[in-house]
């Protein structure tokens, strides 16, 4: 039996420490693994002189040579735009075979939800003690979740929600946002049952939830979800915000004299300009104490040259038994119509930019879905919201308080591999902001609070994960080794030993404004009931 909300919530005692506060700039600055004079020899060396003969890994590789060869190197943002979620043969989008999954042991990689059903009851609980704590409203309650995967998440919420029929029947409507059309069916033999019939519309796809007749609606974008300021939406995003595309920038010197400040404004996209010869920058003379200016640079997406090595391309060592990758970042030689704004968008970065060589990477997705997100609950001058409501709860791996740095990773078959190789079929992820998250979403709307970001283990502990996986072990029936595997499943969600799963791993939550009064379950606070005259 499921535990009732208030009973984990009453377990939920942390102190007030985790409530969010703007958090103090960036501490941590590194590198970028190659130096940008050694990207410079590349990019003169870009052109191979006899490209019909190039056989490339996938054809979206062959696409983004074609492209780049016509635009130049393209922002870091849109190779893994292109490589995640492109027409042609993108991760999610299609280059994956028919009939293989991107997940579990036979797949790419495993997720939480598909590691442990607890993981999926407890953030169905969370939904269930916000629910409650903010009125127990009779309908207007939708559930959205963006990036669903297989479903599983969704799957195990809406069963724990069912036993809580005023919940359940509170629910309008279950909104999944889901770019890639295999999930989506996916999704729907599990949440309506195999084969279940659905309709289309303007606005997506629709079937009924096998769990209490609820409407599910599957949209591409969150865009396609009106915004309804009546309605309570619980929003949850897990392993969603690390699959946006990034930008990554690097401080340089300008290489315009601070005095002639116009000399770099209205230059085309140096995107275009970087697979031109680069020059040095100048070196600021000992004898003039002025502070060099400095500019962001962006890292952009090139080919790598045809015949080069390992060797050539400084691969890390673990990646030297794969092929040589087909693509390579460089540094591009003058500002980039993103470098000029992105980086600027915040004084985290401003900082930043002062320190030659210093690197950040910044996903605008990350702000627009934070942002969004922020408006339903809170409401902003586009949406007003007279009484902000619903809560939205991200689960992901990132930084807490610093600016993610050379983060960009490839994923194939559970092992690291180099994101640049096999575009479509290699998966491509990067450490999420949640800084950037929480300014974003304070900043769109007056009318939410943030929580967090914390461990995935102690959020999952103040949820009651031991007190349910020690209720689930006394399931009648159940084999030595299920209860072996169980046991072993909830352990590696809350391990917070070096590369844990509940370390690694943070949430971060989004409320409706209370001043800071209400912590949610989970981040230290409690269920609170209204009294019965306002439920
Ligand atoms: N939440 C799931 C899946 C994580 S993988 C789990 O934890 O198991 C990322 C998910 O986001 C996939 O379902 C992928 O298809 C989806 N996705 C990635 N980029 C997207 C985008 N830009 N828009 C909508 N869905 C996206």
């Amino acid at each position: 039996m499921m535990r009732p909300a208030a009973t984990i919530a009453a377990r939920a005692l942390r102190p007030a420490s985790f409530r969010w506060i703007r958090p103090a700039t960036t501490s941590l600055i590194r590198r970028p693994a190659t130096s940008s004079s050694s990207f410079r020899s590349f990019i003169t060396a870009t052109a191979p002189r006899r490209q019909e003969e190039r056989k490339w890994s996938t054809p979206l590789a062959k696409q983004l040579f074609e492209a780049i060869s016509l635009t130049g190197p393209v922002p870091l943002a849109s190779y893994m735009r292109m490589c995640l979620t492109g027409d042609l043969g993108g991760y999610y989008t299609g280059a994956i075979g028919e009939g293989r999954d991107q997940f579990g042991t036979k797949g790419d990689f495993v997720t939480s939800p598909e590691i442990s059903q607890i993981f999926g009851e407890l953030i169905g609980v969370w939904f269930i003690a916000e629910w409650i704590s903010q009125g127990r409203p009779k309908t207007g309650v939708q559930l959205i979740e963006v990036g669903p995967g297989r479903g599983t998440l969704m799957d195990d919420m809406l069963r724990t929600i069912q036993r809580f029929p005023a919940m359940a029947s509170s629910i309008d409507a279950v909104y999944m946002v889901e770019a890639s059309r295999e999930l989506r069916e996916a999704q729907k033999d599990l949440l309506c049952g195999p084969g279940a019939h659905s309709t289309e519309s303007k606005a997506g796809y629709h079937s009924t939830s096998k769990y209490g007749d609820r409407p599910i609606v599957w949209t591409e974008t969150i865009k396609s979800i009106p915004i309804e300021p009546s309605k309570m939406p619980f929003i949850v995003a897990h392993e969603f915000f690390d699959a946006l595309p990034i930008h990554s920038f690097q401080a340089a010197e300008s290489k315009s004299s601070p005095k002639t400040p116009s000399a770099t404004a209205g230059s085309p996209d140096a995107s275009a300009e970087a697979s031109t010869a680069d020059e040095p920058s100048s070196p600021t003379s000992l004898a003039d104490p002025t502070p060099p200016a400095m500019e962001w640079r962006e890292m952009m997406v090139s080919p790598t040259p045809p015949g080069a090595t390992h060797a050539d391309l400084k691969t890390p060592k673990s990646e030297q038994h794969e092929p040589v990758p087909e693509f390579q970042l460089i540094l591009s030689s003058a500002p980039t119509r993103h470098s000029r704004y992105v980086p600027e968008s915040s004084p985290r970065y401003r900082q930043l930019k002062q320190i030659p060589g210093a690197v950040v990477e910044v996903c605008p997705d990350a702000s627009l879905y934070a942002t969004d997100f922020a408006t339903r609950i809170g409401g902003s001058p586009q949406h007003p919201k007279a009484q902000p409501s619903g809560a939205a709860l991200i689960i992901d791996y990132g930084t807490s308080d610093t600016v993610p740095v050379n983060s960009l990773r490839g994923i194939r078959h559970h092992r690291r591999v180099n994101p640049f190789s096999a575009p479509g079929l290699v998966d491509l992820s990067a450490d999420v902001d949640f800084t950037a998250i929480a300014e974003a979403a304070t900043a769109a709307s007056t009318g939410v609070e943030v929580h967090g970001p914390i461990r995935q283990g102690d959020f999952l502990e103040l949820m009651g994960i031991r007190e349910r996986a020690e209720m689930l072990a006394k399931t009648p029936g159940l084999s030595e080794e299920a209860a072996r595997n169980m046991d072993k499943s909830w352990k590696r969600l809350v391990d917070r030993g070096p590369g844990g799963m509940g370390k690694v791993y943070k949430a971060l939550s989004i409320l409706p404004e209370n001043d800071g009064r209400r912590r949610p379950v989970g981040f230290g606070g409690d269920v609170w009931e209204k009294s019965s005259s306002e439920a």
